[in-house]
């Protein structure tokens, strides 16, 4: 047999899997590479300790982060979200996809994630103070010993003006460089692609942010960022699609997540499965937060990719093997979503290679199931999400229904203890008017069905 990457285009297209995704079929695909979590860590170039020392890097921070951002004061500057029971919306996905939910649905609520409002919260102010503490350090301003809020002074900021940080982005990447940057004292210069709403450009333009817009995808808005960056040592890029950085900030929340089950009391182990399903752009964030999960619960948790059936590029680039080799234009998909956290057509070749044994799944959504399911999520539990936030909501569904998968994993008699989370990416920022739109559009779905 070929290996994957020896078909050709011609043959791939006639493919079931890519028929559907061609097709913007919805559709689910589960990863036969798949391999227990020791053996694949001999794979992986990152560690355990790579997160433990991101997690530490985040302590360091928190004096000045409680300092700058007031918002984070009563938690003493941690960026974490809540997790939420959300028993009104489960009940209302049993009813729409007529279909009984054993186990229970709970909500990663990262929309409301501390000073940027979306899951970049993590990867993205991440990489910011990284960037912040290197130089600092290196310029022997700083020790690691030192309280970190004397960052907030006249001196620092001036220090840190000397120095442009570049970003690509669909929007939420953006905001969050930008205000995390901004506050630092750093010169920003955010490269947005077409489908970055108005407001964000508006809010980033009011920080001193330079925002550049192109009437491209999200793809050339990085080749944009990365061109600027060239060759100028004061200019850091912040590198969606590659950044081991980033990537460490978003698995923080392994640890953070394991934490917090316990506290609900909730039991994670081979009887009582956790599944995770992840809104995937070019997959940092959602590729991230599953290594850390991995690292924090082995082989007992699952993890699902989730994308818009306009933008299955991970999808697409897991299942051909071919990575960043491909996109969904390649198939004549065109990635043109309202989810525009999710609106990327080539997924990052790091993410996907690095990942390839550990990522269970992925399926896709439509635009309009997003919608209907942000106005329910409203309605029943008066949580407000953007789109994006909503594409991993019906996992739990999709899994019910995969009697091979849970027969493989022999887990027929532990559905019923099973712990389904989706991971609520992004949505409190957006405008009251913005949102109201979202919702009166979904409601109407809704109430059509
Ligand atoms: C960026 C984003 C994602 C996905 O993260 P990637 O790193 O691009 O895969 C999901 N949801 C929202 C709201 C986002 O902004």
């Amino acid at each position: 047999m070929p290996t994957p990457s020896e078909k050709t285009l011609q043959e791939w297209k006639a493919d079931p899997i890519i028929r559907d995704a061609t097709a913007l079929t919805e559709t689910i695909w589960f990863n036969p590479n798949t391999r227990p979590l020791a053996d694949a860590m001999k794979h992986i170039a990152l560690t355990e300790a790579d997160v433990k020392d991101a997690a530490a890097r985040l302590e360091r921070f928190r004096p000045y982060i409680a300092k700058v951002f007031p918002e984070t004061k009563e938690v003493q500057g941690l960026i974490e979200s809540p997790l939420r029971r959300i028993p009104h919306m489960q009940e209302a996905l049993e009813n729409l996809f007529n279909l009984p939910l054993s186990g229970e649905l709970l909500l990663k609520c990262d929309s409301h994630l501390p000073i940027s409002g979306s899951i970049k919260a993590r990867g993205g102010i991440y990489e910011v103070l990284s960037y912040a503490e290197n130089l600092a350090l290196d310029a022997g301003l700083l020790s690691f010993s030192d309280d970190y809020s004397k960052l907030d002074t006249p001196a620092f900021r001036k220090f840190f003006s000397s120095h442009t940080i570049a970003v690509g982005s669909t929007g939420n990447l953006g905001l969050s460089i930008g205000i995390m940057g901004a506050q630092l004292g750093f010169s920003v210069s955010v490269h947005m692609s077409a489908d970055a709403r108005e407001w964000k450009k508006e809010m980033l333009r009011s920080k001193g942010v330079n925002v550049i817009e192109y009437d491209s995808d999200y793809s050339l808005a990085v080749a944009e960022g990365r061109k600027q960056a060239e060759g100028d040592q004061r200019c850091h890029f912040v590198d969606d699609e590659n950044s081991v950085t980033l990537f460490m900030g978003y698995a923080v929340a392994g640890e953070r997540l394991k934490k917090q089950l316990a506290e609900a009391n909730i039991t994670v182990d081979a009887e009582h499965p956790l599944f995770v399903y992840l809104p995937c752009g070019v997959g940092g964030g959602p590729g991230g937060v599953a290594f850390g999960l991995k690292l924090a619960f082995g082989d007992n948790v699952h993890c699902f990719f989730a994308e818009p059936t306009h933008s299955p590029a991970m999808l697409i680039g897991l299942y051909t093997g071919l990575h960043d080799a491909i996109s969904v234009q390649d198939f004549g998909i065109d990635n043109r979503t309202a989810a525009d956290g999710l609106a990327v057509g080539r997924p990052s070749g790091f993410v996907g290679s690095t990942l390839q044994h550990l990522i269970d799944g992925a399926f896709t959504i439509s635009d309009d199931t997003m919608f209907e399911l942000l106005a329910l999520l409203a309605d029943t539990e008066d949580i407000w999400m953007e789109p994006s936030a909503l594409a991993g909501m019906p996992g739990i569904t999709r899994i019910q229904r995969s009697k091979d998968y849970i027969k493989q994993h022999a887990l027929q008699d532990h559905m019923k203890n099973a712990t389904h989370i989706a991971w609520g990416t992004g949505g409190s920022m957006v405008p009251r008017k913005e949102m109201q739109k979202y919702y009166d559009y979904g409601s109407k779905l809704c109430n059509k069905a």
